[in-house]
């Protein structure tokens, strides 16, 4: 069997319309992460316009000829507003229907020249795969799907510029039929696998959006916001290899609100979430960008300080003590007044205690805030201890 040009071409329109299917699908099952429905459109427009083409240029229709080419044109503007939505970004879709009426403008102007139809329709065509591949490798994190897919792009773009160079040669006499069928061969091949690889890319780079935001969700606790313990043991672990590479001291605290199930019991458990948030609110005010705050469980909170001593660490969590005491949590107009008990620690490189060393540091100080009557802080006998050395050793050098 001998594969011709024309077996070719319906190859890609039928590879547009499953590509165009298999979009809708991913839509309708993912509608919130951006761009499947531009590159639904995108290979809808491909399918609709090279089959227009198909049917008008045995016609010498010379309207289905523009309309294919200006959907076709629109369609790969649709694969760069795509690009930009998923990052968010306005699509500017209004672009891709402007492309369109400016190609059957442009065609209308060229409409007696083969080679001048061919170039609005190349130029047409390589401004968006461009304009796009441009965006992938600038604009998004350059991960192996983003190159990719700009691969993709510019080899579609080159795969064009060819076609429109042979058909150039082949009228002016340069280039044998043979040649120059061979020519739209090779190109009809690198439109067909760009335009795969293509979709696969961006196939790839959703996968990535979704893991990305699977990622996010895994690390967030969902009735406060703030990052959850799987989160904070991560964070706390590189915060001491940062700080043993830097030989720099960080600080934890332990929050626990004072008798909570008190609150929730007189209150309901609606409340007590009311006075979770409450605090979660007047935490994040409290601390720097650097810090973090995590809700551990329950009514159990951590923060991270990093290059901070306990003896730093303590007046932070004074004048949190402070605030939640001075600030009553508000449920359905009622005042719920709250406190906390807070245990600090901190690691220094020369003690090199380990993470669970330092929380069970923090909680045993913590208990003892509880025992002394709650509503204070307490700081660990070590930090104490260090503290104390450091400052007999200042003394003493001074
Ligand atoms: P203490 O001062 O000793 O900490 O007393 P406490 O009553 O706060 O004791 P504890 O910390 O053990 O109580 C935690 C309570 O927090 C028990 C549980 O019912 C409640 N709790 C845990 N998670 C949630 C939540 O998501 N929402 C609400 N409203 N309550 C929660
Ligand atoms: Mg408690």
């Amino acid at each position: 069997m001998i594969i011709n040009l024309s077996t070719l071409y319906i190859v890609v329109l039928l590879i547009s319309a499953c590509m165009a299917m298999s979009w809708g699908v991913l839509w309708r099952y993912y509608p919130t992460i951006g761009g499947s429905g531009f590159w639904m459109l995108a290979n809808l427009l491909s399918a609709a316009g090279g089959t227009t083409m198909a049917v008008g240029e045995p016609m010498q229709s010379l309207l289905l000829v523009m309309a294919g080419n200006a959907m076709v044109i629109s369609g790969f503007w649709m694969v760069w507003c795509g690009i930009r939505h998923l990052q968010g970004l306005r699509s500017y879709w209004e672009i891709a229907v402007l492309a369109g009426a400016v190609t059957v403008m442009l065609l209308l102007l060229v409409q007696e020249s083969r080679i001048g139809r061919n170039t609005v329709y190349t130029v047409g065509q390589a401004m968006p795969m461009v304009a796009a591949a441009v965006f992938l490798l600038r604009r998004m994190r350059r991960g192996m799907a983003s190159v990719l897919t700009a691969l993709a792009l510019v080899a579609g773009a080159i795969g064009n510029g060819v076609r429109l160079g042979s058909l150039v040669a082949h009228q002016e006499g340069l280039l044998a039929t043979a040649a120059y069928n061979q020519f739209l061969f090779v190109t009809m091949l690198v439109v067909i696998f760009s335009g795969l690889t293509r979709n696969l890319g961006l196939l790839l780079l959703v996968m990535d959006r979704l893991r990305r935001n699977l990622q996010k969700l895994a690390a967030v606790d969902d009735l406060t916001g703030l990052p959850n313990r799987r989160y904070f043991m991560g964070r706390i672990l590189e915060e001491q290899e940062r700080a043993h590479r830097r030989e720099q001291p960080f600080s934890l605290m332990i929050i626990d609100i004072d008798r909570f199930k008190q609150i929730n019991d007189t209150h309901g458990h609606a409340a007590g979430d009311a006075c979770l948030l409450h605090f979660s609110r007047l935490v994040s005010e409290r601390l720097r960008a650097t810090d973090v705050v995590a809700r551990m469980g329950g009514d159990e909170f951590c923060v991270l300080l990093p290059e901070t001593l306990a003896s730093q660490a303590a007046v932070v969590a004074q004048d949190l003590v402070s605030a939640v005491r001075a600030e009553a949590a508000e449920w359905r107009d009622v005042a719920i007044p709250m406190t906390l008990s807070i245990g600090i620690a901190d690691w220094r490189p020369a003690r090199s205690a380990t993470i669970s060393d330092l929380m069970h540091d923090a909680d045993l100080a913590l208990y003892r805030a509880k025992r002394r009557g709650r509503d204070q802080f307490a700081v660990s006998p070590d930090a104490i201890r260090a503290a104390r050395v450091e400052l007999f050793e200042a003394a003493s050098a001074g």
